[in-house]
């Protein structure tokens, strides 16, 4: 419905106590990314706070595609579940209550791309509540943690939350290392599982696995299956492409 055709009641719990659950997909050339998995991850987290799913992940499919055709432009879908109205203010659950769900389609400017700079990151306290894997609505520490920055004239920046003297991730991402050619990032014990976290993971592991062979003729030679199965991403890897290179400019330096 038009926006403006909205009414949610000043009674939702989402509005008074921020009790709701919320997702965001991302939407490319109008069909959404991994939507099964942040379906999933809203079902994990409504279940978590002990709201009843009001759809199936199909259902919510089917009108998740309903929103986007109404918005091809869409690069975003916002989900949010709050556990509903009850006309009264109380912390506790309601006894009769049926969940209020909105869904609307975003627009964002992609800023990442190949040529991106870089972005400066700063060290905060992680001041957010102890239950981080639920995608709740109440955002208090995030919404400070970026206030922070904007308030220190940074406001592009990016914060790295601390909590027990660790790193555990950025007000809304998660974050990964890489040294000595090993990626690290940190367990989602109690940290958002990202969705994207887990995609990137899955490219990583089928990047990460190369096999090439070496010898005086061939040099390094890659290998790009073994008994008909693939090594990867069954293309010559980028490690092996940046030996290649630095064995050629070794050729060079002894001629
Ligand atoms: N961590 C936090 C605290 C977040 O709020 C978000 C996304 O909003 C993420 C990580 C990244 O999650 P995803 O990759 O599913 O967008």
């Amino acid at each position: 419905m038009p926006i403006d055709q909205v009414a949610i009641s000043p009674f939702d719990r989402g509005f008074l106590l921020g009790d709701s659950i919320y997702e965001v997909i991302p939407v490319y050339k109008g069909k959404m990314l991994a939507h099964n998995q942040h379906f999933q991850r809203l079902i994990n987290g409504l279940h978590a706070i002990g709201i009843e799913p009001p759809y199936t992940p199909s259902q919510l499919a089917d009108i998740c595609v309903a929103v986007l055709l109404e918005d091809e432009a869409a690069q975003l879908i916002y989900i949010q579940v709050t556990r509903g109205n009850e006309q009264i203010r109380k912390h506790r659950f309601p006894i009769d209550c049926a969940p209020t769900v909105l869904i609307f389609p975003m627009s964002f400017t992609p800023s990442i791309n190949e040529n991106h700079p870089g972005c400066a990151a700063h060290l905060q306290d992680d001041i957010r509540w102890q239950r981080c894997t639920i995608k709740a609505t109440s955002l208090m520490g995030n919404v400070l943690a970026y206030q922070q920055l904007y308030i220190d004239g940074v406001p592009n920046d990016e914060a790295l939350l601390i909590r027990d003297g660790h790193v555990v991730e950025a007000p809304s991402s998660n974050l990964f290392m890489a040294k000595d050619g090993i990626i690290f990032t940190p367990p989602i014990d109690n940290i958002l599982p990202g969705i994207t976290r887990a995609l990137v993971i899955d490219i990583a592991l089928g990047l990460g696995l190369e096999v090439w062979v070496t010898n005086s003729l061939e040099e390094l030679k890659p290998v790009i299956s073994i008994d008909g199965q693939a090594v990867g991403q069954a293309i010559p890897g980028k490690i092996w492409r940046q030996l290649l290179k630095s064995f050629q400019a070794l050729k060079g330096c002894e001629a």
